[in-house]
């Protein structure tokens, strides 16, 4: 029944003339493993640009050299070292306010510099905070490092002019038993309820999160399935950033 139901909110984008946009991220990216291949693959062979969240303190030559095999992978600075600074009765966070602002920037700027040494130019000057979240008074800063743009998880955007964000995770993160790929009719319901709420707020991109190396074949499945909708029109980070929508 969900296949029906995404199927019912691409008609409507239809009947409204508008195209349904979405645009992927992958995070945790820190070498060249099998599951890396297989999301370089699937993305690949469909033309999908992948903005590639890195760990910096991780990440290795051999991801940098893949990376620069493959143009439809854009890396970006994912925190780091993708450590939790929060105590235990809050939410993790590697760039909260638990720390120092000038703390916090340096480090940011240490990430950035370590990956330009690894990815050169090809690297995006786009920030991803670890676990999607970070200090509310950040983003103003990031300019002075050299960071344009950043990307969590919510429709709702703060800085709309250098936010595009995701909404639909592959992963349930809570399932008993540890985190599992969602089964292909959550996954495509879930996309048209984050269709439904761009339609009803200007129509902007919509954001796929990935998290390869914890992918099980469930979420492989439920990708391939995503990627089967002919309908969906993939664009580019960059492009959805340009996109207005939600504030
Ligand atoms: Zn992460």
């Amino acid at each position: 029944m969900s296949r029906r139901k995404l199927e019912t909110e691409l008609q409507t984008w239809r009947a409204a003339g508008k195209q349904p946009q979405v645009w992927w991220r992958d995070d945790d990216a820190v070498s060249l493993t099998p599951q890396l291949k297989q999301l370089t693959h699937l993305t690949g062979e469909a033309g999908i640009e992948v903005l590639l969240a890195v760990i910096p303190a991780h990440a290795d030559q051999a991801l940098a050299d893949h990376v620069g095999q493959y143009g439809n992978l854009k890396p970006c600075v994912h925190g780091w070292s993708h450590t939790n600074h929060a105590p235990a009765s809050e939410k993790k966070c590697e760039l909260g306010a638990h720390r120092a602002m000038d703390i916090v920037l340096s480090e940011i700027a240490r990430g950035s510099q370590r990956l330009a040494g690894l990815f050169g130019p090809g690297l995006a000057p786009v920030l991803v905070p670890p676990w999607n979240r970070m200090r509310d008074d950040l983003a103003p800063r990031l300019a002075e490092i050299g960071i344009t743009a950043f990307s969590t998880f919510a429709h709702k955007r703060q800085y709309p002019e250098m936010q595009a964000n995701t909404h639909v995770d592959v992963m349930d993160w809570k399932a008993p038993g540890g985190a599992a790929g969602k089964a292909s009719d959550r996954l495509q319901n879930e996309l048209a309820a984050a269709l439904a709420v761009s339609r009803a707020n200007g129509f902007y991109p919509v954001g796929l999160l990935t998290h390869h190396l914890v992918h099980d074949e469930v979420a492989w499945s439920s990708l391939s399935a995503v990627l089967a909708h002919t309908d969906l029109n993939w664009v580019s980070f960059d492009y959805a950033l340009e996109q207005h929508g939600f504030t």
